[in-house]
């Protein structure tokens, strides 16, 4: 069954009834078992399934969902680091799967990745000019005289002080390495930014920092993002759409005024309600009955009926489709028909 969310007119992106599934290989005494005709079956984990997705030019969509909902996995699949498992990926109209591999690898320039730990996706033993430098020297889009000067303008751009080209990555704070990484995306002159977590790491004061520069670069190069994040606040300062997952499907996608404020899903809702406040109250915690679904365990019919308040019979064994409850809102769920 397809989550399919149509746009009007082209999308940049779209992937179309995309699933990913993960096999954990054999250990050695599951091996040897299996040579005598016994050990337990391969675990298949279905980290996303059956996802269709759109996403306009200069549109910013936040992906949001708990750990584990195959958000991150989606947004790689998006920008090609991992491989589908079934569905297609359209760039501008092209199947990229249908490309030759030189000529796909020239496409997906024009979509990166930002990750979550700046410390961790930096090469320790890199200079900062060879980190930002080397990507667009590799695909001809500067001399090896003028990287310098090109670095220098990335690092301006990304509101950096350009004289730190020979420093190290250990030699800044998690904001300006974050930074960095912006800027090491920025100079192959990306068109789609996937953002996974990208301000995760970082404390609150600097996360509004790095947010409002994702704003700033949005208007500056007519950029679109992702923004992949399990954190409420932050989608809502910058999306307009939002996107929720559980476990590895859509269950809802609207404009972010409409997802925040009249959420459709018993999913979404209960996301929102459990949003950090400052009030003070009791809070009761039900307690779940039946198999608690997971990415390892789909369950059959809607992935959430275990925790949901109002599943009904049919909710156990049918997926429910997305379907449009108010123009641009989509939702699935058996409670809309
Ligand atoms: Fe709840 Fe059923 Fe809707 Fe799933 S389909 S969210 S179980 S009412």
């Amino acid at each position: 069954m397809s989550t399919l969310i149509d746009d009007a007119g082209q999308p940049l992106l779209a992937l179309r009834n995309v699933s990913k599934r993960f096999t954990r290989p054999p250990d050695a005494a599951t091996r040897i078992a299996r040579v005598f005709g016994a050990g337990p079956a391969a675990e298949t984990v279905h980290a996303v399934d059956d996802v269709s997705l759109s996403i306009r030019r200069g549109e910013v969509v936040g992906l949001v969902g708990e750990s584990g909902c195959g958000k991150s996995t989606l947004g790689r699949i998006a920008v090609g680091l991992h491989s589908m498992s079934t569905g297609q990926r359209f760039w501008k109209g092209e199947q990229l799967e249908l490309l030759d591999a030189a000529t796909r690898s020239r496409k997906q320039l024009a979509i990166q990745l930002i990750f979550q730990d700046p410390t961790a996706s930096l090469n320790p033993r890199m200079r900062v000019q060879d980190i930002v430098g080397e990507a667009p020297l590799v695909h001809g889009m500067v001399t090896a005289t003028g990287q310098k000067d090109y670095v220098e303008q990335m690092l301006e751009r990304v509101g950096m002080d350009p004289s730190v080209l020979r420093r190290f990555p250990h030699q800044f704070s998690g904001g300006q390495r974050a930074r960095i990484g912006i800027a090491r995306a920025l100079a192959v002159q990306p068109e789609f930014l996937v953002c996974d977590e990208a301000v995760a790491a970082l404390d609150v004061s600097i996360q509004a920092q790095v947010l409002n520069l994702f704003i700033r670069l949005r208007d500056e190069l007519d950029l679109t993002y992702l923004f992949i994040s399990h954190d409420l606040g932050v989608v809502r300062h910058l999306a307009d759409r939002v996107v929720i997952m559980y476990l590895g499907r859509i269950v809802e996608s609207a404009s972010a005024d409409a997802g925040f404020s009249t959420p459709n899903h018993p999913y979404t809702q209960a996301l929102l309600a459990s949003a950090p406040k400052l009030e003070v109250r009791k809070l009761a915690f039900v307690p779940v009955k039946g198999e608690i679904p997971s990415p390892l365990h789909p369950p059959t019919g809607c992935h959430f009926h275990p925790r949901c308040p109002h599943a009904m019979a049919r909710c156990r064994e049918e997926i429910p489709a997305l379907r449009e409850v108010a123009p641009g809102h989509f939702s699935a769920c058996h409670l809309n028909g």
